[in-house]
């Protein structure tokens, strides 16, 4: 049965589906829409403008798949600007570990433009295999053709697995290709394994505001889809001597087209380093009572060479930009030092910063949270500590 029909008796051959379907999948016969099966992506555009519903989308609902059709590890290896980003070197070092338990191969998949040169920066740290999309059209990353490219290159090579970046492209992209591909998808996964038995893909994620870890498995379908938090798993190492296979794919022309046409490029706003690249955070909460106070922190922050970060409390009032927050609802950083000033340390900050190497907490209630998980803290006053600390640092910094 196909997962897509008309239904005769309500079609009236109007042809709003026709103009609607980006695929170009269906055309009018004899007064009658008629779909083109296998260019149809079932992405749902025709049974949106259909006046008469007279579209039946019946999914893949009992179609089992044959798993052993599915083959290899792969990770999407995000690039901007025609550089592929550290994030893939993450994917790659967690997709090595998967695939040889696993005895597969570890392929990337790369899609832009001009970025030939960026697949030895993949296959020296570890991929076995490229799957290259060189376009003009994907020069930049955009929802619909990046969607269409990847889930045509799922249907023409069946991974087993597939991780992407929890980052804004890859949130963005990998629930698009799972709907194509009537895959599952757990999102911002922290920690992956395999049940070597059944080659199911074990997708931890925190749940319910970070306080429980959920263990999640797609057993019936492939590939088995996640995105993996920034900065969690540690990035592939250069393997002197690693060479892998790259393979150039070709991609129609009707899967580059998009509803959405990029203008320009406007860059943050931001004068600070960006925090998920940070090797040293100082980040203020609540407790630095209101936004002018954040120059202790900048200052402190410019002495240390470190980044500025923030609980999602500064944020919320406005002291400070959303770029800046660190947590379950902001970035995840895994600097060598993070320090938490007036942050009392909820659940939900934590997620954001407990992997880093070490905490120095000031706060002046010995029982805030934040204790708990500080290597070092400080108790007390933190706009007596703070300058104290930036003038300690300018001295022996010689600055
Ligand atoms: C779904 C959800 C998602 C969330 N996501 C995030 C997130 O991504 N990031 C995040 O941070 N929060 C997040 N939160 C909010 C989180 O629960 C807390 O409300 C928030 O982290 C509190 O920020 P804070 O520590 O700055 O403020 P508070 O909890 O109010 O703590 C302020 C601290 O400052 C101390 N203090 C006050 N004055 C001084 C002083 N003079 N000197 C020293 N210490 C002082 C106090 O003792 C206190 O411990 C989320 C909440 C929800 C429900």
């Amino acid at each position: 049965m196909d997962p897509i029909c008309i239904i005769k008796t309500k079609c009236i051959g109007c042809g709003l589906c026709v103009k609607a379907c980006p695929f170009a999948a269906i055309s009018l016969q004899n007064d009658l829409a008629v779909v083109d099966v296998p260019k149809c992506t079932l992405c749902g555009a025709c049974l949106e403008v259909c006046p008469h519903d007279a579209i039946e989308i019946r999914q893949a609902q009992g179609v089992a798949q044959d798993l052993n059709d599915y083959y290899d590890v792969w990770i999407f290896a995000e690039q901007k600007n025609g550089v592929v980003q550290p994030i893939a070197y993450e994917l790659l070092g967690e997709g090595r570990k998967l695939a040889d338990t696993l005895g597969m191969s570890l392929c990337a998949v790369l899609i832009g433009h001009d970025i030939q040169k960026q697949v030895t920066a993949l296959t020296s740290r570890g991929a076995d295999r490229v799957h290259l999309v060189d376009r003009a059209e994907l020069a930049y990353f955009q929802d619909e053709p990046y969607a269409n490219v990847l889930s045509e290159l799922v249907r023409r090579h069946k991974p087993a697995i597939l991780l992407y970046g929890a980052t804004s492209i890859g949130r963005s992209l990998a629930p698009r290709v799972a709907v194509a591909v009537n895959a599952g998808l757990t999102a911002d996964c922290t920690g992956l394994s395999i049940v070597p038995e059944t080659g199911d893909l074990l997708q931890t994620r925190p749940t319910f505001g970070g306080n429980i870890m959920a263990t999640i498995i797609s057993p019936d379908n492939r590939p088995q889809m996640a995105t993996v938090r920034h900065k969690v798993m540690k990035e592939a190492e250069v393997v002197e001597g690693h060479n892998g296979e790259i393979v150039l794919e070709k991609i129609a022309s009707e899967l580059l087209r998009s509803r959405t046409r990029r203008l320009r490029f406007e860059p943050e706003q931001e004068t600070t380093m960006n925090i998920a690249e940070a090797n040293i955070i100082v980040s203020g909460g609540r407790g630095l009572q209101k936004p002018e106070n954040f120059k202790l922190i900048r200052d402190l922050a410019e002495v240390l060479g470190a980044g500025v970060g923030s609980s999602r409390a500064a944020v919320d009032a406005g002291w400070i930009p959303y770029s800046h927050q660190v947590g379950q609802t902001g970035k995840t950083v895994c600097p060598k030092i993070y320090i938490a000033c007036g942050i009392s340390g909820q659940i939900q900050h934590l997620a954001g910063m407990s992997s880093s190497d070490l905490i120095i907490a000031i706060n002046k209630d010995p029982d805030a949270p934040i204790f708990k998980f500080a290597n070092y803290g400080l108790v007390g006053d933190l706009f007596t500590i703070v300058p104290l600390l930036t003038k300690e640092f300018k001295n022996l910094l010689g600055k």
